[in-house]
């Protein structure tokens, strides 16, 4: 108990340098009757709060998870006891250290290789699975699957039950055009987007933009789709890279977050892969 009530001591004194610092922002938005949206400005986590502790999703920073650890604890008086990695992007999972001294931390197995490495996690996983592990835990079920290689090869989809929410971090972000030319990996990202379709969920949360549902995967994937169609037959007209990234449109989704800026780079991601 006394480390626990260190951790806390530390967790408060980091969150109150953040305040002072004033330019991030947070939040903590319920979403079902037990499952919570982390906001850390432009990145989201999950938090699941059970009878018997806190499962969180990705810590997104060592500040980010020592804010959150507090928040859970003085909101619900609980400690996270699970930490249920998306991949090892260390914008998304560094900072699993504030975490460790009371959680438990699953991932997939490659997750461990990127620890410790530049653009990775800080903290290495207690528990790893290679395609599915199933975790009961204070009166939720938590239904984690690996997807596939694509962006990373370690990103797994966690779905939590009764409530029916699935975690997708990075893969689908509902609204938003997928991330600048991480569309390179155009191929597997098809492919584990149709594995989130595969599984069996009503809300989506995803690591960045606003909560959605399986249509938003399935526009994802077509989107991706239509995309790597249109490249391709530039590229077999004979049309240069520079060309392709210049004219390639995709009117239907004009509308998305960040459409306009990522969409040239979105273009050089599938000219990158298919050339
Ligand atoms: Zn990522």
């Amino acid at each position: 108990m006394r480390v626990s009530a260190l951790a806390i001591c530390a967790a408060l004194a980091a969150g109150t340098a953040l305040a002072q610092s004033g330019d991030v922002k947070r939040s903590l938005t319920q979403v079902t009757d037990s499952v919570w949206r982390f906001d850390n400005n432009f990145h989201v986590s999950m938090v699941v709060i059970t009878d018997e502790g806190a499962v969180v999703g990705d810590p997104i920073n060592a500040e980010a998870a020592s804010w959150l650890e507090a928040e859970v604890m003085s909101r619900f008086g609980k400690e996270v006891t699970y930490m249920l990695a998306s991949h090892s992007h260390g914008d998304h999972g560094s900072g699993g250290e504030v975490f460790a001294d009371t959680a438990t931390i699953i991932a997939h197995r490659n997750y461990q290789k990127a620890v410790g490495q530049e653009f990775g996690p800080t903290e290495p996983a207690d528990v790893l699975f290679d395609d599915n592990l199933t975790l009961e835990h204070g009166g939720r079920t938590f239904e984690l699957t690996y997807v596939g290689a694509g962006h990373g090869d370690d990103m797994v989809v966690t779905v939590v039950r009764p409530d029916n929410v699935a975690f997708v971090v990075d893969i689908v972000s509902p609204g938003r055009m997928p991330w600048r030319n991480s569309t390179s990996a155009v191929d597997g990202m098809i492919s584990q987007i149709s594995a989130v379709e595969a599984l069996d969920f009503d809300i989506l949360l995803p690591g960045h933009a606003a909560n959605g549902t399986k249509a938003d995967a399935t526009e994802t994937r077509e989107y991706l789709e239509e995309l790597k169609a249109k490249v391709q037959t530039e590229l077999d007209a004979g049309k240069s890279a520079e060309d392709i990234i210049a004219t390639v449109k995709m009117p239907d989704y004009a509308d998305w977050a960040n459409y306009e800026e990522w969409l040239p780079l979105n273009v050089e991601g599938v000219v990158t892969a298919l050339q």
